[in-house]
């Protein structure tokens, strides 16, 4: 990051945002353009479950991934704080929401069949993020790549994930393209999103 001319200020925290800029407890940085990247609240849809939810909104599920008292109904991937492995909620990254989801999986169908939902238990592969053209980091457990191989490997990893091969070559040819032609159109959010619907809770 900081090569590519940003300055880091790690153990800050931002305490008010305004049109006019950020503050940063006594000093204030004025600017137009924010990018929040310190995370969102969880969707509000748990809040209405009527179970304990945590500071984010996330529903605090059983170690079998079901909620309290409804053994019939389970919560999984961003939704989720599953705190039973570590003491601390599971990150709400997609490794962990598949996961998750094949599990949610197999305990439907083992409560179809009159057994009792299972523990589930995460199983942390590594951690990736790019951050630019040919810039990543990736934490495998066994080796720790930066740069480009870390970029590369970055790529093949989500290429492969995706389900399906024709949205695998759309996407593998969309990416190359915007390679190629340093056009970013491919991430541009150009729908008009209405907001939220919240009911009161
Ligand atoms: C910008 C960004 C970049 C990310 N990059 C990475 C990354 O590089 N690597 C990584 O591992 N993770 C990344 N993540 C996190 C990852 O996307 C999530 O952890 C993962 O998608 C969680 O899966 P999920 O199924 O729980 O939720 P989602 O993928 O968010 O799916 C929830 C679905 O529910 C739908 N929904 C919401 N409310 C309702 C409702 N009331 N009724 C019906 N449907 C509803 C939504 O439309 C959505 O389709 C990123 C997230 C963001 C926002």
């Amino acid at each position: 990051l900081v090569e590519l001319g940003v300055e880091v200020r790690p153990s800050t925290r931002a305490t008010n945002l305004t049109e006019a800029g950020v503050q940063i407890g006594d000093e204030f940085i004025p600017c137009r353009v924010k990018i929040w990247a310190a995370g969102n609240n969880a969707s509000f849809v748990g809040k209405t479950l009527g179970i304990p939810v945590d500071r984010v909104g996330r529903v605090i599920v059983n170690n079998d991934l079901t909620i309290p008292g409804h053994p019939e109904v389970q919560v999984i991937g961003d939704l989720a704080n599953f705190p039973h492995q570590t003491g601390e909620p599971l990150p709400g990254i997609s490794p962990v929401a598949m996961q998750q989801g094949r599990h949610a999986a197999r305990n439907v169908l083992a409560m179809i069949n009159g057994r009792k939902p299972q523990r589930f238990r995460y199983r942390d592969k590594g951690t990736m993020a790019t951050i630019g053209r040919n810039k990543a980091v990736a934490d495998l457990k066994f080796m720790h790549l930066s740069g480009l191989p870390a970029w590369l490997a970055w790529l093949f990893v989500h290429i492969v994930f995706l389900v399906g091969f024709r949205n695998r070559l759309l996407v593998l040819f969309q990416w190359a393209w915007a390679y190629l032609t340093f056009d970013k159109g491919a991430r541009l959010i150009t729908r008009n999103f209405q907001s939220e619907q919240r009911p009161p809770v």
